[in-house]
């Protein structure tokens, strides 16, 4: 029998949070919902970037309307692993989403700053509606009051990596949600 080699990105997790299994099954079951919720109508997604971009991805080849897509940007001044101020956000979106059903898609929920903000920009540019998905949820860092209407996983207060989740840009490919090994910390990647 051949031995099963380790998957080498994983050396760098403490514990894997949420495996690779775990989230493919948990998205197509968001992906159910959204459609249910959305048929038949004329959806646009938003998703915030760079975070979002491989839960998106993978959320949006399960969704079954010719709904459209567009990006934001949005970024706390991170120094390492904590998120200090407010959020930045850089609006160059290219749809007009005046009268327009949005789904604004972000990988973790953590303060509420972020999609706060952003949501307050899209109902100000005349967005019908706001939904909101994310793939984490940290309820016990909450900030400012609010709730996702999709969320995939509510996880402890700690500090999480991949699936599009970074620690200074890096890690953000790493299949599964993993908490970080001390000592990649401790380099200053
Ligand atoms: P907020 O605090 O505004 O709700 O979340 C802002 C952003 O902080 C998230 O979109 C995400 O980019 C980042 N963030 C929050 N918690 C974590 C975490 O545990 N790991 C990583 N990599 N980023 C996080
Ligand atoms: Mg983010």
């Amino acid at each position: 029998m051949p031995q099963k080699k380790p998957i080498p990105e994983l050396k760098h997790l403490d514990h894997v949070l949420v495996s690779e299994t775990a989230i493919k099954s948990r998205v197509t079951a968001l992906a159910e919902q959204i459609n249910k919720a959305y048929r038949g109508k004329d959806l646009t997604v938003i998703a915030i970037v760079n975070g979002a971009i491989i839960f998106t991805a993978d959320l949006l080849r399960q969704m079954r309307s010719p709904l459209r897509l567009d990006c934001i940007r949005a970024s706390s001044y991170h120094s390492g692993t904590a998120a200090t101020g407010k959020p930045v956000i850089i609006d160059n979106l290219k749809l007009d989403i005046a009268g327009h059903d949005v789904l604004l898609v972000d990988d973790i929920l953590d303060t509420g700053n972020t999609l706060s903000a952003v949501r307050e920009l899209l109902v100000a540019k005349g967005a019908k509606s706001v939904r909101t998905c994310v793939l984490l949820d940290k309820k016990a860092r909450r900030v400012v009051p609010f709730e996702a209407e999709y969320v995939g996983f509510e996880i402890p207060n700690e500090f999480v990596v991949g699936y599009g989740l970074d620690f200074n840009e890096h890690y953000r490919n790493i299949p599964c949600i993993g908490v970080l090994k001390r000592k990649y910390y401790a380099g200053g990647i």
